[in-house]
């Protein structure tokens, strides 16, 4: 488990990454590029992006503005399905738009519907790792079926794989599969998009704790050992969701937010990777 934001966390190839993300779905233009200035002070070190995001030039802006040296950040991007065509082409689109020589993390953003395409794209990325242009290689969205079939034609596991995490939807299957395997899993939507915050045992939870509700969802996140990448592009909240390291939540704690996983998978935010996205 991480002591701070500035931990790292080991991962199955030796790599080291930071325990504590910075999300930037969804924010654009000056008020990302705030938000990233302010997410830089707070100490978060891992921002993380993706062409779908369409927001990478402006985090190449605020990483140059940033004061900061290269080896002190680790800027993720993702490729987009439709881009698994040209996946060489993809790959330095966003390193030209970001502005680096090297990304420190790159996901296939889903597996897609194709399962040629997205095992030939895998091949051409483990070769760019290879070549040092990727460090950290990884997916997103994979489910077991897609992490075992890629393990079938290469015989290695992906370093992380980033799924949705929050207390009302915990894929706690592919969590133990992820686990059982040292990849590590990173959290989208940790704070369930906004919505896991009013879960009425939270609140309690939170009171109790004099924390916020976003801060004790944070801090479980932190205690079960994935990587939470919660966005904001206000200053406040972003410091808020940094300050999640000086208190901790005891074993009833943790298995009362474990309790609010909703069967079926209908706490799901997102989309269902084996029926989208289908271009
Ligand atoms: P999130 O769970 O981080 O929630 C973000 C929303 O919660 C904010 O827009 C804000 O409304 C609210 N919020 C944040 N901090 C708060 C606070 N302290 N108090 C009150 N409200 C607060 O959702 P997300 O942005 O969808 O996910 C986080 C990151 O995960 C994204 O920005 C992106 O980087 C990544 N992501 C990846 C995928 C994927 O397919 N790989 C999909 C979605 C998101």
């Amino acid at each position: 488990m991480i002591h701070n934001i500035f931990d790292n966390v080991k991962l199955r190839d030796g790599q080291r990454m930071p325990g504590y993300g910075f999300g930037v779905y969804k924010a654009a233009g000056d008020g990302l590029y705030s938000a990233l200035l302010d997410a830089f002070k707070c100490g978060y070190r891992y921002i993380d992006t993706a062409s779908f995001y369409r927001n990478e030039e402006v985090v190449g802006r605020a990483i140059k503005a940033s004061g900061l040296g290269r080896e002190e950040l680790f800027i993720l991007s993702k490729i987009w399905p439709s881009e698994f065509a040209d996946p060489a082409a993809a790959l330095e689109r966003s390193l030209s738009l970001l502005g680096l020589d090297y990304l420190d993390g790159y996901l296939m953003h889903w597996p897609g519907l194709d399962r040629e395409r997205r095992l030939k794209t895998y091949e051409y990325l483990l070769h760019a790792k290879a070549d040092g242009k990727i460090h950290v290689l990884g997916v997103s969205n994979y489910l077991a079926v897609h992490l075992q079939e890629l393990h079938d034609r290469f015989q290695l596991w992906p370093d992380i794989n980033q799924i949705e995490i929050h207390p009302l939807f915990q894929q706690k299957n592919l969590c133990a599969f992820c686990s059982a395997r040292d990849i590590k899993v990173v959290a989208w939507a940790p704070l369930g998009r906004g919505g896991a915050m009013s879960i009425p045992q939270i609140e309690e939870l939170a009171a109790k704790l004099h924390k916020t509700p976003a801060q004790v969802i944070l801090r479980w996140h932190v205690q079960e050992n994935r990587i939470p990448i919660p966005k904001s592009v206000h200053p406040d909240r972003i410091r808020e969701n940094a300050d999640v390291f000086d208190f901790e939540l005891d074993d009833g704690q943790t298995r009362l937010i474990d309790a609010l996983d909703l069967p079926d998978n209908a706490g799901r935010t997102g989309k269902d990777p084996l029926l989208w996205p289908t271009d």
